[in-house]
Order: structure tokens, then sequence, then C-alpha cells
């Protein structure tokens, strides 16, 4: 006779899971699992809920905190720039093994967005907060804490508006070309900015990087990188220049667009016969 086999339950809802890997995981080294994002997002919103209240609190008592960027607290563009490029990241472990993060990124407008999270994998994988401030106080009260090591990231050159210019027409060029290439039941768009902390990764180590030529006859660079969310994997494909009019002297790449697929099909027509680099996996 069949013995009692293991079971995995929702950490949320109880109902159990057919398999291990069915299980979604938040927080490194944690036992919580859940059947789907869902239950991530019922599990942690009373957290979400709390730590908004306090910082709603803090910033009402800090003297320095003008309000005037509070219109930007939650917004995309600074969520995806705190991830992709912080200077500082914090992290502080309870006592019952619950790590939180906490990422900085100082804005040339004055203020700093601070984002709070749990890591999986080494991407942040729960965002409870992204709270943004001009004040000093409300900067230095996030820096709890162990300060963590960044690695360098690909340092993005400052761009001149001929350059930028140039960058936009190619963009909307490759656009065409991702559009004519994607399938319906790939990521959809809308996902698009939660995939945009993948990008330092895929510009610094990327699996592979292919030159391709577009329809006006200009260079471009490829580099792609495999990665796995919520237990499927998909590519990350960053289309890049170099230089302003590929300027064959320069060593300075930009990246032009960025998309996350997981259709074979449509990384495989990112590829080329000539391959810049392809790193061997063990
Ligand atoms: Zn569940």
């Amino acid at each position: 006779m069949k013995k009692f086999e293991k079971k995995y339950f929702c950490t949320n809802c109880r109902q159990q899971v057919p398999a291990l890997n069915e299980l979604y995981f938040i927080e490194e080294d944690s036992q919580r699992g859940f059947c789907g994002e869902m239950c991530i997002e019922k599990y942690y919103l009373p957290i979400v809920e709390q730590l908004e209240k306090s910082d709603e609190k803090l910033k009402q008592m800090d003297q320095l905190h003008s309000g005037d960027f509070d219109h930007l607290n939650n917004n995309n563009d600074v969520v995806e720039r705190i991830f992709s490029e912080p200077d500082e990241v914090f992290f502080q472990k309870n006592e019952v093994g619950e790590t939180l993060y906490f990422f900085h990124k100082k804005f040339p407008e004055g203020h700093t967005g601070i984002s709070i999270c749990h890591m999986y994998n080494h991407e942040p994988s729960f965002i409870y907060l992204c709270s943004v401030t001009d004040s000093k106080t409300v900067v230095d009260y996030y820096r709890a804490g162990t300060k963590a090591k960044l690695s360098k990231s690909a340092q993005v050159p400052e761009l001149k508006k001929e350059e930028m210019e140039y960058i936009e027409q190619k963009k909307s060029l490759y656009l065409a070309k991702i559009l004519e290439n994607r399938k319906d039941t790939d990521i959809s768009f809308e996902d698009f900015p939660f995939y945009q902390n993948y990008m330092p990764k895929t510009m610094n180590d990327p699996d592979e990087v292919y030159e391709l030529m577009d329809s006006e006859g200009d260079k471009f660079y490829s580099y792609i990188k495999t990665f796995e969310k919520e237990g499927e994997s998909f590519y990350f494909i960053t289309l890049c220049i170099k230089g302003l009019n590929n300027k064959q002297d320069s060593n300075e790449v930009y990246p032009v667009i960025a998309i996350p697929s997981t259709c074979v099909k449509f990384y495989k027509s990112f590829r080329s016969d000539s391959i810049i680099s392809r790193s061997i996996k063990n």
C-alpha cells in the first residue's frame, strides 16, 4: 500500500498545491509558500497598510519633509529607477529570520526614493512601499540595518540632445520590429515594468550578445539573458547601439529598448551569425 506523501499548502488560503515547485516563495530561507499572486497580495496587504501608515506618520511629524514630492510615492518610473540604479541598499534581519531590504535612490530634482521590499533569488520579490521624500531625517530613518555592497552596474553615459533624439528614433524602429514578431500569448506590455530590474544584469552579464543590422543599415546589438520568475523561465532581450550614428570606434553601449519574452521564436529573431560573446554555463 502507498504511504502518506509529502504535502504542501499555501500559507494564505491553506489549499494544498500538487507539488513543491508550484509554491511561490517571496523571502529567502522562508517556509512561507503561496499558491499564486492573489494569495501573496492578500497575505502581505495588512503589512503594506501598516508600513504605509507609519511612513505617513513619520513624514507628518517631520519638519523637513515638504510634501512636494508626495505624488511620486509608488510611481512606476521612480520604482523602476530605484531598483535598476540604487545609490544605497540596506537590509535588516529580525530575530525570527525575516529580512527587509531598503533601496535608496537620490534624484537630481532633490527627492530621494526609498523602496522597502523582500528579495528572492537576488531579485526584489515583493514591494511593500515606495516612499519619496526631500527630508534627510526620513531618508536616515530608512538607512536601517546593514549596508549592502553593490556590484557596479553598467554606467549609462550622459547623453546630448541629438543623441537622445537618435536613440528615440531607433527605439520606434525597433519597437515596430518587436510588434511584428510578437505573439499575443507572450508577456503582456502592461507587465513590462515588472521586468525592468532585469536590465542591469543582462547588460553586465549577458548569456549571449549578437551583432545585427537594422532596416536602415545600421548595426545594433542584442544582449540576451535567461532568467526565472515565479517558476517560469524567460528571455530578457536588450537592444543596444554603440554611440551616435553607430560610431564604430565607440565602446559605449546604449540600451535602446528592452523586452522580456517567453517565446523561443521571438528570442531567435534577435540572434545572428555574428556572435559577439556567449558565456559558457556549467
Ligand atoms: Zn493560496
